[in-house]
């Protein structure tokens, strides 16, 4: 229901959790963040408010790392279950995804993942999204191009976001019939399903078109469509109060 990504040189969970209290009121059922940090991935996810997710970052905190992804999660396959709160993430540990939306083909998805072996661990219809972009990833090592060969292959609405442990200091994000919004500030860049996520840090924004991709980078965003053509970017200034 609500996401939030970032790189920079903040801490990456503060921006992130900050930026899902901003987007709070959209209503949600769980929450979950991943970060990346010393070569690693780390996760934390729980079904409820984000206070729970709060207090289990507090009994197992994560370590620091400027590369991280947020989500609030209105469920729509599979209840609202620690396992099924986002992020999904790979059997391997090493790819962490968050979804807002619907992905319609997930069921056949899924039993191609699991003929190939893949142990899928939680009901929803967007894990299937994170086994998909560990095996693309492992042959293009580029988690954009990872996430534009998966999202070809994925029916419905969709924001998706990803980060990789093997692509440090790299945000992913794509939408087809679902927002998605990059901010981009000094050595430091943003994305959110609402500005407001964001606004605290930038107000240099970029409103993701239909079937594209984003990359954000510390030093800046590239955004290509679903099929790898580059897309212009436009940016605009968000004007609107912080406070309202
Ligand atoms: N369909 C996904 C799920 O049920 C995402 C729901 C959402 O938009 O939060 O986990």
């Amino acid at each position: 229901c609500g996401i939030v990504g970032y790189v920079g040189s903040q801490s990456a969970l503060d921006v992130v959790m900050a930026g899902l209290k901003r987007l709070e009121y959209r209503g949600y059922d769980s929450a979950g963040v991943a970060v990346l940090a010393d070569g690693g991935l780390a996760s934390a996810k729980k079904a409820g408010k984000l206070v729970n997710l709060e207090k289990e970052l507090l009994e197992r905190p994560l370590p620091a790392g400027g590369t991280g992804i947020g989500h609030t999660r209105w469920a729509t396959h599979g209840g609202p279950t620690d396992a099924n709160a986002h992020p999904h993430v790979d059997n391997a540990g090493r790819v962490a995804v968050v979804h807002n939306g619907i992905i319609e083909n997930f069921a056949l998805l899924r039993a191609e993942l699991v003929e190939r072996g893949h142990d899928l661990t939680s009901e929803t219809d967007t894990e299937v999204v994170a086994h998909l972009l560990a095996e693309e990833f492992s042959v293009t090592a580029d988690l954009a191009e990872a996430m534009r060969l998966v999202c070809r292959r994925l029916e419905g609405a969709f924001t998706l976001v990803a980060v990789h442990a093997d692509a440090p200091d790299v945000v992913v994000g794509a939408r087809r019939n679902s927002p998605l919004v990059v901010g981009v500030g000094e050595g430091e860049a943003f994305l959110a399903s609402d500005v407001a996520a964001f606004i605290a840090h930038t107000r240099s924004a970029v409103e993701l078109g239909q079937d594209q991709v984003v990359e954000l980078r510390r030093d800046g965003v590239t955004v290509t469509g679903f099929d790898g053509s580059p897309a212009e970017v436009r940016f605009y200034h968000v004007d609107w109060d912080a406070s309202a």
